[in-house]
């Protein structure tokens, strides 16, 4: 059986490989399984936004369903609205922090959550197969609008905060939404907490004039002036559809998502016992932190979607990535970008520190990766043979091969879409994890041509 949906949903470059025929199929394939009721709708800022809702919904419209259009949304806002009503369910158009060009389409069951993987396999046969459920002409769907949900979300966040105490300090904060969905939320969440906020990038836009929409330390270069120049407190950015805050501290420097994960673990846990969820490739300062303050790290596969299911099913206290990533159980079980940055700033409030002191105290560790090239009929097999020719006490195979060493830990792990095999490598020193990733892809190598 062929593969449509990646870790994160369907991906690909607008009217080339993510068309209208395939938007629509997708629909008609989406209606199918789920059967009957009303799904929402919502897009984020891309050029290629409209055109693929519109051929969504219009194969959703020809099984028989509804839909009810949410309009331009961060992807939690849909996922709120679903969790909050009687959809059944929902879809996202976006691509998340990809290149302008791409776009992609996301499906969410009635909980709110990204669907389960057996769920995505069940909408990829009926599209495979083409069999759709056609409507008879009496019962099509129809379509309503419902702009209702940017607030709501709002409301929703502000009443998961100690707003009191945040309002209290009167922070300065400088928001950057890269011109993606963020826009329509955060600056007015931020403004209900009492801060003084700038904002960057704050015009919707789909050809991300700003900065490329993944908050990496190079797109973030005018954040950290303007947090800087400003004599602010923090700054907040997110990626396009909002799911994910990294931040930067008063200081104008970048806080590694890792770290700003770890700190938010600290202080959910703040001693009680608790399970915090996280993929195997985080770092290895999340599970110190964890561990010493009282809470207990378990380890899923990699991907947001994995970590929320999981999350829900061990009664998880809270759980995320490493990319800015943090999904907060009381909330929802998804990425949250703007429950993040108000979760950070009700940090700054209750421990009355800075950013930069609160980051400082945290274990710090230095990530390598590298890739090898290995065709996808093999990666298995040359799996199966690096576990071999390595000796390490300790192996995690929760999703490819973790093999851990005196304070680091190299993980071998397949790419799902590319033909390679990605090594990750930590240490405590940086020259050591580079050392640690050359080494072990030297061995994938060797063992690649083996099983050639
Ligand atoms: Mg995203």
């Amino acid at each position: 059986m062929n593969r449509l949906f990646g870790t994160n949903g369907v991906r690909g470059i607008a009217n080339s490989d993510m068309n209208v025929n395939l938007a629509l199929d997708l629909g008609r394939a989406i209606g199918t399984f789920f059967g009957e009721g009303e799904l929402a709708i919502a897009l984020d800022t891309r050029t290629s936004g409209d055109m693929l809702k519109n051929a969504v919904a219009a194969g959703v419209l020809s099984t028989g369903l509804s839909v009810s259009e949410l309009g331009i949304l961060p992807s939690p806002s849909l996922q709120y609205a679903v969790k909050k009503s009687a959809y059944k369910g929902g879809i996202i158009i976006t691509a998340s922090h990809n290149p302008p060009e791409f776009n992609g389409i996301k499906v969410i069951d009635s909980m709110g959550l990204e669907l389960a993987r057996k769920d995505e396999e069940k909408i990829e046969a009926h599209y495979f197969k083409r069999s759709f459920h056609t409507s008879d002409w009496r019962t099509i769907g129809g379509t309503r609008f419902d702009h209702r949900w940017a607030e709501k979300y709002v409301q929703g966040i502000i009443r998961k905060l100690d707003v009191k105490s945040i309002r209290k300090e009167g922070f300065k904060v400088v928001l950057d939404c890269a011109n993606g969905a963020g826009y329509l939320t955060s600056p007015d969440i931020l403004v209900r907490l009492g801060c003084e906020i700038t904002t960057l990038n704050d015009q919707p836009d789909g050809r991300f004039p700003g900065h490329p929409s993944e908050p990496t330390p190079e797109n973030l270069k005018d954040l950290a002036r303007a947090v800087k120049d400003s004599n602010a407190d923090i700054g907040v950015a997110h990626d396009g559809d909002a799911d994910r805050t990294i931040f930067v501290d008063e200081n104008g420097r970048f806080v590694d998502g890792d770290k700003s994960l770890a700190l938010v673990a600290m202080f959910i846990l703040g001693g009680k016992k608790g399970t915090v969820v996280t993929p195997v490739s985080s770092s290895s300062c999340v599970e110190d932190v964890v561990r010493k303050s009282g809470g207990q790290i378990l380890y899923s596969k990699v991907g947001a979607p994995i970590v929320a299911r999981t999350m829900l099913e061990k009664k998880a206290v809270f759980g995320g990535e490493g990319n800015g990533g943090m999904i907060f159980p009381e909330h929802q079980y998804c990425r949250d970008g703007a429950m993040t940055a108000g979760k950070m700033i009700e940090i700054l409030a209750k421990s009355g520190e800075s950013l930069s002191h609160l980051i400082s105290r945290l274990p710090e560790y230095h990530l390598h990766k590298m890739s090898v090239s290995c065709p996808d009929d093999r990666k298995e097999k040359a799996l199966a043979l690096m576990e071999k020719s390595v000796a390490s006490k300790k192996v995690d195979k929760t999703d490819g091969l973790k093999m851990y060493g005196e304070s680091e830990w190299v993980l071998v792990r397949p790419s799902g879409t590319e033909p390679i095999v990605r090594i990750y490598a930590e240490a405590k020193d940086k020259r050591r994890a580079q050392e640690l990733a050359e080494e072990n892809a030297r061995i994938l190598k060797d063992v690649v041509k083996k099983v050639s």
